[in-house]
């Protein structure tokens, strides 16, 4: 966990860094569209800040006040993130609005746009390990924040472009335009975060071919039980939580029915990495023959 820990520092350092970037790219050409690209910069920085925090009281070990762990904490941080996302976009927006009624040339400096492609080439560089290193440790956090920089790399593209084009046509509105819809990529997706972050939260369903693969793992490996139903599971951060009734016969001796379950939960566990699994075991006179898992 102390990895996750120091991927969120680094996620810090790389938002202040392109933060600087991106100020200086603004400062020396006046664009609208690189002024909105900095302020989601600022924005990254209190998203990486708050990952950072939200992974750290995550990795503490689950104590007698939260007897299931702190992991729910990274999708706070990811919902802060998706919400922070949309806040940016607005602010984007507005600051198009009146630039698009006001429209004015921007001072096209090379060195500009020269910094805010070093910045938004470090930016893809810390998202692409974000990405792999979150997926690795399934990290809601981490995945939050590399797609919110992914995002912003999608932005960057968008406003150089906006601002060549200018540049190249002759036409000042085309800078405002790009900018407009760079932020209504933003605006999307910080939706789909904060959508996705609640759902976490709200311990959604896990992907229907995690589902499959739960329950053939226990059709497979709770050899001599006799079914297996009621089957509910839900994630965590990196936690799988599995619980479910495993029907045996009923004059099954309690060390044999214990053996089957110890055997189910070495296979979850090898199937699934991290879960926390919890077997309900009932002799045979309750089977349900309806909806189940018939070993
Ligand atoms: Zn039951
Ligand atoms: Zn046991």
């Amino acid at each position: 966990m102390t990895r996750a820990v120091n991927l969120a520092a680094g996620s810090v350092a790389v938002a202040l860094a392109v933060l600087a970037l991106k100020l200086v790219a603004w400062w020396l050409t006046g664009s609208v569209a690189l002024f909105a690209d900095a302020l989601e910069s600022v924005v990254n920085v209190a998203a990486a800040g708050a990952a950072l925090v939200a992974i750290r009281y995550s990795a503490m070990p689950a104590d007698a006040n939260h007897p299931y762990g702190h992991d729910k904490a990274e999708y706070f941080s990811a919902v802060l993130e998706g919400a922070l996302i949309l806040v940016a976009s607005f602010v984007i927006l507005n600051e198009v609005w009146s630039v698009w009624q006001n429209p004015r040339q921007p001072d096209l400096s090379p060195m500009g746009i020269l910094v805010s492609l070093v910045a938004t080439g470090l930016n893809a560089f810390w998202c692409s390990i974000l990405f792999r290193n979150g997926r690795r440790l399934r990290s809601p956090a981490l995945l939050a924040d590399a797609r919110h920089l992914l995002s912003d790399v999608v932005t960057s593209g968008g406003v150089l472009v906006g601002i060549t084009l200018a540049m190249i046509t002759g036409h000042v509105w085309l800078d405002p335009l790009l900018a407009g819809l760079t932020a209504l990529n933003i605006l999307y997706s910080g939706m789909r975060l904060v959508r996705e972050s609640v759902g976490g939260l709200m311990d959604e369903a896990l992907a229907p071919e995690l589902l499959k693969r739960i329950r053939c793992t226990v059709s497979t490996a709770a050899e001599g039980a006799i079914e297996a139903h009621d089957i509910r599971s839900r994630q965590s951060g990196r936690w799988t939580f599995i619980e479910f009734h495993l029907v045996v016969p009923g004059d099954m001796l309690v060390v044999e029915a214990h053996a089957i379950c110890d055997r189910v939960e070495a296979a979850l566990k090898e199937a699934l990495g991290d879960a926390v699994i919890t077997i309900h075991v009932e002799p045979d006179g309750k089977a349900k023959h309806s909806g189940v898992l018939v070993l």
